[in-house]
């Protein structure tokens, strides 16, 4: 799997089951479903290659069903899409 660069796509764009409330942790009444016409209520940031998640150091997050289709723990080489994503970004604001 690639490594993550962090565009903000697959958190804004994709249907993902993500924990609600993260004092909670995972459990099957405190999860929820985005469709994608909306981005992750965790996602931070609003740069392209800047995003981060707020959910991301919590010790059960590798367990959740994002984490596990990003992989960010599987670095092999860095994600292309992320990587046009903020390279369109960088040409729009020249
Ligand atoms: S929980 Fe984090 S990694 Fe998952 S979709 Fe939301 S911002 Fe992205
Ligand atoms: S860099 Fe790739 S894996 Fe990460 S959010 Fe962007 S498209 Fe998704």
């Amino acid at each position: 799997m690639s490594d993550c660069v962090r565009c903000g796509y697959c958190c804004k764009a994709l249907l993902v089951v993500i924990v609600d409330n993260p004092d909670l942790g995972i459990r099957r009444d405190n999860l929820i479903c985005y469709d994608g016409s909306s981005q992750c209520k965790h996602l931070v940031g609003d740069t392209p290659g800047e995003y981060s998640c707020a959910i991301h150091d919590r010790e059960w997050c590798p367990k959740t069903p994002c984490a596990e289709y990003n992989s960010e723990e599987f670095v092999d080489t860095p994600c292309k899409l992320g990587e046009y994503i903020i390279s369109k970004h960088k040409q729009s604001l020249k």
